[in-house]
This record gives C-alpha cells, sequence and structure tokens, in this order.
C-alpha cells in the first residue's frame, strides 16, 4: 500500500484532455509546519479532485481528516481531537515552472504550478492545521496541575489548597497596568 502513502497527484493526462482527475491517500504519524510537529493518532485520511475549468486554470477541491494529539490546555495530557477540513484552491499552469508559487492579485489568488505531478502535502497540512481548534481539554472539568507543587489534580490529592480568588483580583484583571 505504499502508492497511498505518496501525497502526490499526476496531472499529465488532466493537462492534455482536460476533465477531472482523482486521487486519494494518507498522511502518516504527523503533519509538519517547520520545525512544529502536530501528531497524528493513526493515519489521517485526504481525497483531492482538480478539474479543468478552460484555458490553463484548475479547480483544486479536496478534504483532510484525522484525528491530532493536542496538549490540554489545563493539563498538558495529549488528546486526542479530531479534525476534518475542506479546502479548495484556484491552480494555474506555467509550464517548466518548479515548485509550487502562490500569487495574489487583486482579489485573484491562485497557486502556479509547472510540473504535472502536484505534491499535495502542503495544501492538506494548511488545511488540517487551520482547523484544528485554538484550545482543547481532556475532558470537561479537567482539574488541571496544581499551582504549587505541579501535581497532576485529576490523578492525585496533593492536598494544596485551590486558588481562592483574591477579592481585588477582578479589578487587577480590569487594570492590568496597576
Ligand atoms: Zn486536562
Ligand atoms: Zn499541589
Amino acid at each position: 500500500m505504499d502508492y497511498a502513502k505518496v501525497t502526490r497527484i499526476n496531472l499529465a493526462r488532466l493537462l492534455k484532455e482536460g476533465g477531472t482527475a482523482r486521487a486519494s491517500g494518507v498522511v502518516e504519524e504527523a503533519f509538519w509546519v517547520g520545525e512544529e510537529r502536530f501528531p497524528l493518532e493513526g493515519e489521517a485520511s485526504w481525497k483531492v479532485a482538480v478539474s479543468s475549468v478552460g484555458g490553463n486554470e484548475y479547480w483544486l477541491s479536496g478534504e483532510v481528516e484525522g484525528v491530532v494529539y493536542m496538549e490540554c490546555r489545563r493539563c498538558l495530557k495529549p488528546t486526542p481531537t479530531p479534525v476534518h477540513a475542506h479546502f479548495q484552491h484556484m491552480l494555474r499552469y506555467e509550464q517548466g515552472l518548479e515548485g509550487v508559487v502562490f500569487h495574489e492579485e487583486d482579489e485573484d489568488e491562485y497557486y502556479a504550478f509547472g510540473e504535472p505531478d502536484l505534491d499535495l502535502l502542503p495544501f492538506l497540512t494548511e488545511a488540517f492545521v487551520t482547523e484544528m481548534p485554538y484550545t482543547v481539554l481532556c475532558e470537561e472539568g479537567c482539574k488541571g496541575l496544581c499551582p504549587v507543587c505541579g501535581a497532576d489534580r485529576n490523578l492525585v490529592d496533593c492536598g494544596h489548597e485551590a486558588e481562592t480568588p483574591h477579592p481585588f483580583q477582578a479589578l487587577k484583571d480590569l487594570l492590568p497596568e496597576l
């Protein structure tokens, strides 16, 4: 099943004859943005279609779905978080161009590509990571880490007092410069 792990679509036939090209597959282990790793539970699956819309323009649409581990915002536990993202982009074929280049002219946005073998991973990554929530909780009512000793209060009762809000705390939040 190695072919399914290649996140590419070959558009040679589409470029010649028009119509629609389709591909599907999986991304294993993680998505990467620079040095930042977004670890997956199992595999993320994806599928795309690229359709000729006249001239040298093509419409890319697809979806990517998987479960990513995000840290619980209170206790930092890796928490499986389902993500299902859809994406659509205009593509423009420019023969001989190396790689994929993003163009933005007025309201017109498109990606130029010059090789029939198009790498989809950047599109899949952008769609997936953009769809992730900002923060997650491992469960409703996660008790978080103790601010005194750092213990996971879901697992142990370290005996430290839960913080009682200082009466002036609300005022302090209102006027952070004080
Ligand atoms: Zn938690
Ligand atoms: Zn404690």
